[in-house]
């Protein structure tokens, strides 16, 4: 059994890990460490949830502590990239963490703040700083901050990375580093997409893995419920009251979504609070609180907004929409089942996100058991007299994105999207009537009509 004293670290930093209580390295802490000290680059295949965050803190601190020298005036020694605000949060608090009592100046930068108050940080210089690409971006637009002096850049949960647009800023931000540098890539799953970035920034890396690529998260039990859009709150509310779930997140795919969502779980009595784009700082900050504290059962969440929430004893992943691209599910259920723990993961599926469920199944090479909602056959309280009606969901309001997120292409619409508009299959029910466009009719008319002369 390897150790922490086995795998080299400060004295200072094992100190801090004991007060930590972690009593022995995780796989990807075992394969990383060594060769990060030694000043290799790595390329980590590690989902959330796997200790990867102390896999590349702990040898960066490492070099820090045994190397004290000067901070770089309006720089950095170590650069860690974040696709979200809540993860560079968190990344940076593990940071002094592990330091313990070895003073490390870290910072962080990120938006939905004001620039004032980092860019006085900044100017003084520190040892490690954490930022999202947007607002970093800014700092270096402005002067406020040169990464010409930084020589160890980390680049956390690329693959989400990729998903939110951020490819771009970060080649930007990338080409602003000095050539000899080392570099620290994790992402949870390699697309090919991944691949290439990793080869463009990384010099014979150390390839470091936990998981086979796109494996999802293994302690995970996972089930898909089929089940009318109209249905889900009413499935959803059940869902939590049959399986008497706790701490459960459940995700949305609009921040609108949400907050409807939330209201809707309040309204019946279970506590709720949501977390998206459009909250403050401030506001996300006392949810993921109260989450954590246990004053609310139920947090609603957007992806982007859950990036990175890092809470223990999450019992229940509800996906009451599943994601557009299928490497959110991934993450979205490595939100339960953390350090070590046991976790279920829910998904609601209507007609209209079959292909979604297709597209999930295909990357994590697992059919997810799946059945059909047994609140499917209660009658619909708000469908008496008018069966037909209730069926046909509300046309869909324009999606919102995420504040942080650049524009991404929207998928190209599908039928199977109008049949999201509709709540109608692609199917044509037994005895609808159709209407045939009006140029078909003419062909047919014409062709019936040649053969009547033919005969004739
Ligand atoms: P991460 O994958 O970095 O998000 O870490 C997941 C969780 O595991 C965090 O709550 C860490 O505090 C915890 N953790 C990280 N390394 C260890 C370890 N060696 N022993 C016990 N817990 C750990």
């Amino acid at each position: 059994m390897t150790t922490f004293s086995d795998l080299e670290l400060a004295s200072c930093l094992q100190q801090a890990l004991e007060r930590e209580g972690y009593s022995k390295p995780t796989p990807i802490q075992t394969k990383a460490i060594p060769p990060a000290i030694a000043g290799r680059d790595i390329l980590g295949i590690a989902q959330t949830g796997t200790g990867k965050t102390a896999a590349f803190a702990l040898p960066i601190l490492h070099r820090l502590v045994t190397n004290r020298c000067a901070l770089p005036r309006k720089g950095t020694r170590v650069l860690v990239l974040s696709p979200t605000r809540e993860l560079a949060s968190q990344i940076a608090a593990s940071f002094t963490t592990y330091s313990g009592n070895v003073n490390i100046r870290i910072a962080t930068v990120f938006g939905g703040v004001g620039y004032d108050a980092q860019i006085k940080q900044l100017a003084r210089g520190v040892e490690v700083l954490v930022a999202t690409p947007g607002r970093l971006i800014d700092h270096l637009t402005s002067g406020a901050i040169k990464l010409d002096q930084t020589d160890i850049l980390v680049i956390d949960e690329a693959d989400q990375m990729l998903d939110l647009g951020f490819v771009k800023p970060i080649r930007s931000i990338v080409s602003r580093l000095p050539r000899d540098r080392q570099t620290l890539f994790f992402s949870a799953t390699m697309p090919a997409s991944i691949a290439e970035l990793a080869r463009d920034f990384l010099r014979e890396p150390k390839r470091v893995s936990v998981a086979p690529v796109s494996s999802t998260a293994q302690r995970v039990s996972q089930r898909i419920l089929h089940v009318e859009s109209d249905r889900k709150r009413a499935a959803l509310k059940k869902l939590i009251h049959d399986h008497n779930m706790q701490r459960t997140l459940v995700f949305t795919r609009t921040k609108r979504g949400a907050n409807r969502v939330a209201q809707y779980l309040e309204g019946a009595g279970i506590t709720a609070a949501a977390i998206h784009g459009n909250k403050s700082q401030n506001q996300r900050e006392r949810a993921l609180e109260a989450f954590k504290d246990a004053k609310v059962q139920v947090l609603v969440a957007t992806d982007i907004a859950a990036r990175g929430i890092d809470i223990d004893g999450v019992s229940h992943v509800i996906n009451y929409e599943l994601p557009e691209v299928p490497e959110a599910y991934v993450h979205r259920i490595g939100r339960t089942a953390r350090a070590g723990a046991s976790g279920s993961a829910f998904s609601l599926c209507d007609r209209s996100e079959l292909k979604y469920l297709r597209g999930i199944e295909k990357l994590i090479r697992i059919e997810i058991p799946s059945e059909v909602s047994d609140i499917a056959a209660e009658p619909r309280s708000q469908s008496k007299g008018n069966a037909s009606k209730a069926r046909i969901p509300k046309p869909s309001q324009p999606k919102q994105r995420e504040n942080d997120a650049p524009r991404r292409k929207r998928p190209q619409k599908s039928g199977d999207e109008s049949n999201h508009r509709t709540g109608e299959g692609t199917s044509r029910r037994p005895g609808a009537k159709t209407t045939k466009p009006a140029h078909k009719k003419r062909k047919r008319y014409h062709a019936s009509h040649k053969k009547r002369s033919a005969v004739a």
